[in-house]
């Protein structure tokens, strides 16, 4: 597998991995321009609610039905949305404030007087 495009940089520096990882609802670094990302989680989030409705149903009627073919539906299932869960696109995440920023601008100080 090829690597995949940082939306902050356009460069292809995302490995399968750091992807695979962002599909677990994971914040990934740029490891190049340090942009933070994450997969687009309306995408991610409709993904996951038929992925539970997937193990749900089949799950359960795998064991109503004493039935290894819903078993292997559930499986394949599975695979089928996770397959899909790794190419839905990379959302660009702004960057994280620094807390030291933040009391600065509760109490104004300059840095030059000391
Ligand atoms: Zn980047």
């Amino acid at each position: 597998m090829e690597n995949c495009e940082c939306p902050h940089c356009c460069e292809q520096t995302i490995r399968p991995t750091q992807k695979i990882m962002a599909g677990k609802w994971v914040t990934i670094l740029c490891p190049d321009c340090q942009g933070r990302m994450c997969t687009n989680p309306i995408i991610l989030a409709l993904l996951y609610f038929m992925l539970t409705w997937n193990i749900f149903f089949f799950g359960y009627m795998a064991i109503r039905e004493s039935s290894i073919g819903y078993a292997v539906m559930m499986v394949v299932g599975w695979a089928i949305i996770e397959f899909f869960i790794y190419y839905i696109p990379l959302s660009r995440m702004r960057a994280l404030k620094p807390k030291s920023t933040e009391n600065q601008n509760r109490e104004p100080q300059d840095p030059n007087n000391g």
